[in-house]
């Protein structure tokens, strides 16, 4: 339903510690939920890729209120990647396990999703006669499960991406992490939006302009069919058919 996702700059490079005075990811994230909540949402969650090159995840079904506690009890670690998701249930009740994000077997991906993709029966099918194990009734972790496979071979999040979003059929934004590659955010969309908001020595993504206006109102449409890989200073677009192209720039004025 909700989706944030925030890259920002780090005391060494690439990943890390934010640096002093430096926005942090959990908090960037959480502001950005907030920010969605009008849309309506049964469950919350965050992910973050923390200074030691791990991939922490924090979800809860219920009001922000809800996964903010959780987070009050095991705090996350300080980060400067981060993505968070709003659930709109659709398949599998508002559990905490169906709560988004949704991680790889090995603990290493993290992927947040809006929308419902259709043909994850025989996607899942698939994957569950390889052995790989579920731990949610949605459509979305089968998405996990492919991408990491996809990352296994190509070691690249973006081809990742690129190799599965061309399997899925339906209506999805998606955005993922790897613990791999700290400092980065792969986003993709078919029939459902996603917005960069472009920032100094940050970047932004949303599933509206909402997510990010706090912190920029630069930013950029993603057109249908794209994928988009963001860091703190760079934002790259390609087609599903790994093509280079751009989305639509624009300058949000409305008051947030
Ligand atoms: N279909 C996904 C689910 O049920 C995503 C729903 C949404 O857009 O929040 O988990």
């Amino acid at each position: 339903c909700g989706i944030v996702g925030f890259v920002g700059t780090s005391t060494r490079d690439g990943s890390g510690t934010p640096g002093a005075g430096a926005p942090e990811g959990c908090a960037v994230v959480l502001d950005g939920l907030r920010r969605l909540e009008y849309r309506g949402y049964d469950s919350a969650g965050i992910a973050v890729l923390d200074a030691d090159g791990g991939l922490a995840v924090r979800k809860r079904a219920g009001k922000l209120a809800n996964l903010v506690g959780l987070l009050e009890a095991e705090a996350l670690p300080p980060s400067t990647t981060a993505i968070g998701h709003t659930r709109w249930a659709t398949h599998g009740g508002p559990t905490d396990a169906n709560a988004h994000p949704h991680v790889d077997a090995a603990g290493r991906l993290a992927v947040i999703h809006n929308g419902i993709v259709e043909n994850f029966a025989a996607l899942k099918a698939e994957l569950v006669a390889d052995g790989v194990p579920f731990t949610s009734e949605t459509d979305t972790e089968v998405v996990a499960h492919l991408l990491a496979a996809a990352h296994e071979r190509t070691k690249d999040l973006t081809e990742a991406m690129l190799e599965v979003c061309r399997r899925l059929e339906g209506a999805f934004t998606l955005l993922a992490v790897h613990a791999d590659q700290p400092g980065t955010i792969v986003g993709a969309r078919r029939n459902s939006p996603l917005v960069v908001g472009l920032g100094e020595g940050a970047n932004y993504l949303g599933s509206d302009v909402a997510a990010f206006i706090a912190h920029t109102r630069e930013a950029m449409e993603l057109g249908q069919d794209q994928v988009v890989t963001i860091t703190a200073d760079d934002v790259a677009v390609r087609g599903f058919d790994g093509e280079p192209t751009t989305g639509r720039r624009f300058h949000v004025d409305w008051d947030a």
